[in-house]
Formats: structure tokens, C-alpha cells, sequence
């Protein structure tokens, strides 16, 4: 196990959650759901509460999103949000497009992207998002699975959408196409000449707004649904694991094609009426760095691959940059190796703060908060009104230190309602009576810190030991050679399985039979000889999903000559 001894206790200053202890013990959601406009009329839009509401207070004027790319810099205030959603709901209800209908939206991401996603939720439609950069198989597969009627797309990433297979999708709008066309909608057109009033769909709390497909790391993606309750969640998180104020600018990196992208780059931020940087194109080192620096970033979210990436771009490009507007920094999505933790508090003089949680869940469900102590390797304490514990199989807690299911007791505002038309998968989240199972193990310390191992499929067994991936990848990236690894167990006559690792060396570094050899010898001075992989092998880059995780079941199957499985979300 990793030497939990090396917290890391730098204390921000002023911060929304002062007593992480009294909080949880007097939580009750009932008072969250007080600052929505609900509680009046029972009825509710999250995109109402996340725009329009600050208009009515007075904000309208406020920086909403800050957009940027290579050749656009623009400004929409929350009162530019508010018209221009209006005016995008408009036009869905014009060709009969409202509540309960899927509208997908697959572009890049650019203001219309936001627009479109909060106009379709003002005509109670539920969205589907999708990563621009998913191809065919992707898109059909999403599209049909949910029947979708409507698309918002651009003309060239129409090429990928096979519409003569997809009989349900009746409508296609278009944005940066001027001209309505037989069998498409020309975004720009129709909203030249949309009303900007738009009688709001007040929706119950328990009306679907959103089908997020899951990242794919573990085989083919479900379609998550959640609905407009979720936001109570996403309120109360941002306030105190994202610590969002007033004044802030927030960069949340992710793509709303992916969970994060929605419940922390959009609802996150604006229920809070903060302003949220939006980044285009792709990722450089020295553009997002630039990103933080010309926007002064005051509160920063991303996830583990990019903090290593970063890393591995070295401490000089951090030296180029003026990087001191950023008071909070997050992750979520894979473990944070304590090494990037470790890094990130060197060149930032900021701790990285990692949260678990995943589409299922809907929000944060566990987080180093920020006047906690961070235990580096460590995803960190439940959130308040979250009751989440390692159990066995038939659901009994365990004790500290003991390895197990990571399981939530189910009901919360934020947790998913359906697997889209599979109920048998929805109910084999809830299979243990009371709880919701992750899919994870991990056990828990004894000041209630919760620690990954891996996905319950990826824990190996090697002649009698459990070693979850995590700890072994964790140790691999501390060598100085090491940008990224990927660890699986490989079946053995002898051992039952042995430790192979799939490694991406940093620049400057060459592979050889000497260096798997002291990296080996690496692993077992720092974790256990027991721990330290049989097999290494040097591979130019690992295979990742689209939201930037390791694809450990494809290095599998590859490994044992067995079918890949779907491919849909990997990278190219
Ligand atoms: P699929 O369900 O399709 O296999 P996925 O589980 O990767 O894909 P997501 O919902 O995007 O899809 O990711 C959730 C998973 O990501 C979690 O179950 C967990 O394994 C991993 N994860 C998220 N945050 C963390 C974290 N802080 N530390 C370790 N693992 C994390
Ligand atoms: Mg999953």
C-alpha cells in the first residue's frame, strides 16, 4: 500500500465549506432545494435556474461564458444566454421538437454548442451530447440506441452521421450553413429571424434533461439518464468541492460530450452565476497555460491524463507563464497518481484536488476538499448527504484497510434514473438491496480517506495477492522516465496472473532491456517486489478513450490475441 504519511497541507485561504465535519452531520438536501424557484410551484427548468434566473436577479449584464480558439475571443453575458437559448427553443418548437424528444448535439465546442444545449432544455427536450471527434460508429450507435429526433451539427461532421440508416431522426439543423436546404435547417437562418420570448416547458423534477453515454473504458457504453433534479447536486458540489464565489473565472476543461462536461462546465458554474472559460481546438501545453493566463483562471478543472501530459510538457513551460490568478485546481475521471499530485504542488503552489465520481452518479460523490488536508493518492471523503463505504459481496461494511466494493446507499438528487431502455443493466447497479455498486474497489483509511485500487474487472491476482492496477501505474510514473502507464494482470499457469505493464516514456528517454529492468527494480524498492510487473513493454502512446482514460480492457485483448470489443469512444 502507499505511505499515506505524505499529506499535503496547504490551506486556501477562504473557501465556501469552513467545517467539512459539522456539514456532514447536519446535512439535509431539503435545505439546498430552497435556492431553486421550485419550491413555489413544484414545476422547473435546469436551464432556467442556470441562466434566465440570474438575469431576473440583476446579472444579465455578467460575463457568462468566455469563449476562445485560435481565431475567436467573444463574450455572452448571461442576458445574451437567455436570448439566444430563447431563440434556439424557438426554433425546435417550430418544427415540433419539446419535451421528451432527443436532441443531439455533436459539435464542436463553441458557443452553439451551449446555446443549443440550454435552448433544448427550455422546450423540456433531453439532450444527448457527443465528442466531436467520435466517428460513425459512434454517432449511430448513440443515435439510434436513443432514437433521437433531432441533430445539431455542422456541415462537415454531417459527413459522419448515416442518415439513410437512422429512421427516427426527422430533423437536422445546421450551424455555419446559411441556406435551409431540402432535409436541413440552417442554424444561423432560423435564428436571424427566432422571437427571442420563449414561453419557458416547466418540467417536474423528475423529467428526464440528459442521456450521457458512458466513456466506453470497460466495454460498451450505457446510456445514463438523468433528470432536472440533478442539479441540486451539481448546486451544492460547486459550492463546496469546486468552491465557486462571485468573482471567480472557472476553466472546466472537459468536453460536454462527457459527464463532466455538462454537470461541471455547465450546470456547475452557472447555477452559481460564475463566469466559465470555454477553450476550443486542441490541447498544447502552451495554449492552455496561455488559456488560464489571458483569462486570469481563478478556479481550474481537468482530469489526471491532462495534468500528465502537462507534466511530461516539464517545469519550463510552467516557468513561461504567470499562472498566479488560479486559487483552486481539480480532477476527476481516473486515479491521480500522488507523483502529479506531488508535481502540481511544486510548479503551481497548488494542491490538485481529486474527485471520484462517474455518469452514473451524476455529480461528486467523494473529494479532497479545499481546507482538508490532501492525502496524495487519495480521492477524499464523501461528500455531505452522501453515504458512501467498502462492502463484501452480500453488503456488509467493512472495516478500514480492507479492499471491496465501493458503494453508495442509493437515493440521491443527482443519481441516475435509467440505463435508456435496459432495465436489467439499471438493476444491476442496485443488485445488493439499498446500495449503489461503482464498478470500483477500494478501501477506505482510518480518518475516512477512500482509496482506489481499480475497476473490480481490472484487479489482479498474482499468486495469491490482490494488487489493484492503480497503485503499480502509480508507482511506474514516479520513475523519471515514465510519462504514462497502463498495468493488467496476464493469465499464468503458475501464478494465476502476472503484473504486465504497458509504458509511454517521456521525451528524451529510450527504451531498452536496462531501463525495463532498473524500472522494474524501481517498483519494487518503492511498493513491493510482489507488485513490481513481470512484463514491461514500451508503446509510443496508450490507448484512451475520448474523455482521456486508459483503455486497460484493450491493452488486455490485445495482449491475449481476444476481440477489442467496442472501439467506439478510443481515440485514434
Ligand atoms: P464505462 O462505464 O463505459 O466502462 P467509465 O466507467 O470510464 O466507462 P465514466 O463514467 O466516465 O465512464 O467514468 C467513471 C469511472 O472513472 C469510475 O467508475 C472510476 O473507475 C473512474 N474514476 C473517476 N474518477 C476517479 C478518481 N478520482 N480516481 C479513480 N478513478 C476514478
Ligand atoms: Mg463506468
Amino acid at each position: 500500500m502507499l505511505d499515506h504519511s505524505k499529506s499535503v497541507g496547504i490551506q486556501t485561504k477562504e473557501n465556501n465549506l469552513e467545517n467539512y465535519e459539522a456539514a456532514y452531520k447536519d446535512f439535509s438536501w431539503v435545505d439546498v432545494e430552497k435556492a431553486f424557484t421550485w419550491s413555489e410551484t413544484g414545476k422547473v427548468n435546469a436551464a432556467y435556474e442556470a441562466i434566465d434566473r440570474h438575469v431576473m436577479e440583476g446579472k444579465g449584464h455578467k460575463t457568462a461564458l468566455w469563449y476562445s480558439d485560435e481565431s475567436r475571443d467573444e463574450k455572452y453575458t448571461f442576458g445574451d444566454l437567455k436570448t439566444k437559448s430563447n431563440q434556439f427553443g424557438n426554433i425546435l418548437r417550430k418544427y415540433g421538437i419539446g419535451k421528451g424528444d432527443r436532441v443531439f448535439i455533436f459539435l464542436p465546442r463553441t458557443p452553439e454548442l451551449y446555446i443549443s444545449f440550454l435552448g433544448a432544455l427550455k422546450v423540456g427536450s433531453i439532450i444527448g451530447p457527443l465528442f466531436e471527434a467520435f466517428m460513425t460508429v459512434a454517432v449511430k450507435d448513440r443515435l439510434e440506441d436513443s432514437e433521437a429526433v433531432a441533430l445539431v451539427t455542422t456541415p462537415s461532421l454531417l459527413s459522419r452521421v448515416p442518415l439513410d440508416e437512422l429512421p427516427h431522426l426527422k430533423h437536422v439543423i445546421l450551424v455555419g450553413d446559411d441556406a435551409n436546404t431540402a432535409n436541413t435547417i440552417s442554424f444561423e437562418k432560423e435564428m436571424a429571424s427566432a422571437s427571442t420570448d420563449l414561453e419557458i416547458e416547466w418540467v417536474d423534477r423528475e423529467d428526464p434533461m440528459l442521456i450521457h453515454y458512458t466513456s466506453g473504458s470497460t466495454g460498451k457504453p450505457k446510456g445514463v439518464v438523468h433528470v432536472h433534479n440533478a442539479m441540486i447536486l451539481h448546486y451544492q458540489t460547486g459550492k463546496w468541492v469546486v468552491d465557486l464565489q462571485e468573482d471567480d473565472v472557472y476553466w472546466c476543461t472537459a468536453d460536454p460530450g462527457w459527464v463532466t462536461g455538462t454537470s461541471y462546465g455547465i450546470f456547475g458554474p452557472w447555477l452559481h452565476g460564475v463566469t466559465s472559460v470555454v477553450r476550443g481546438g486542441r490541447f498544447t501545453p502552451t495554449d492552455w497555460y496561455q488559456t488560464i493566463e489571458k483569462c486570469k483562471v481563478t478556479v481550474w478543472y481537468s482530469a489526471p491524463t491532462a495534468f500528465r501530459m502537462l507534466m511530461s510538457a516539464g517545469d519550463e513551460e510552467v516557468a513561461k507563464h504567470d499562472l498566479s490568478s488560479v486559487r483552486h485546481i481539480l480532477s476527476v475521471g481516473e486515479p491521480l497518481n500522488p507523483e502529479v499530485v506531488r508535481w502540481g504542488l511544486k510548479v503551481y503552489g497548488k494542491r490538485i484536488h481529486d474527485n471520484w465520481w462517474m455518469t452514473e452518479t451524476g455529480g461528486t460523490m467523494i473529494a479532497n476538499y479545499p481546507q482538508m488536508d490532501v492525502k496524495p493518492g487519495s480521492m477524499g471523503r464523501p461528500f455531505p448527504g452522501i453515504y458512501a463505504a467498502i462492502i463484501d459481496d452480500n453488503g456488509n461494511e467493512l472495516p478500514p484497510y480492507s479492499m471491496g466494493h465501493l458503494a453508495i446507499r442509493a437515493g440521491w438528487p443527482s443519481m441516475m434514473r435509467q440505463v435508456w431502455k435496459n432495465e436489467a443493466k439499471y438493476q444491476e447497479y442496485f443488485r445488493i438491496a439499498g446500495w449503489y455498486l461503482s464498478g470500483d474497489t477500494a478501501y477506505q483509511d482510518e480518518d475516512g480517506y477512500f482509496w482506489f485500487q481499480g475497476r473490480i474487472d481490472d484487479v489482479i491476482n498474482t499468486a495469491g495477492k490482490r494488487v489493484g492496477p492503480f497503485e503499480v501505474e502509480s508507482a511506474l510514473v514516479e520513475h523519471p522516465a515514465v510519462a504514462e502507464a497502463g498495468v493488467i494482470g496476464k493469465p499464468d499457469a503458475v501464478r494465476g496472473e502476472i503484473i504486465k505493464a504497458f509504458i509511454a516514456l517521456r521525451q528524451g528517454y529510450e527504451a531498452s532491456a536496462e531501463l525495463k529492468e532498473e524500472i522494474r527494480q524501481f517498483v519494487k524498492d518503492h511498493m513491493a517486489a510482489h507488485a513490481a510487473p513481470r512484463e514491461i513493454e514500451f508503446i509510443d502512446k496508450l490507448p484512451k478513450t475520448r474523455s482521456g482514460k486508459i483503455m486497460r480492457r484493450v491493452l488486455k485483448a490485445r495482449e491475449l490475441g481476444l476481440p477489442t470489443g467496442d472501439l467506439s469512444t478510443m481515440e485514434e
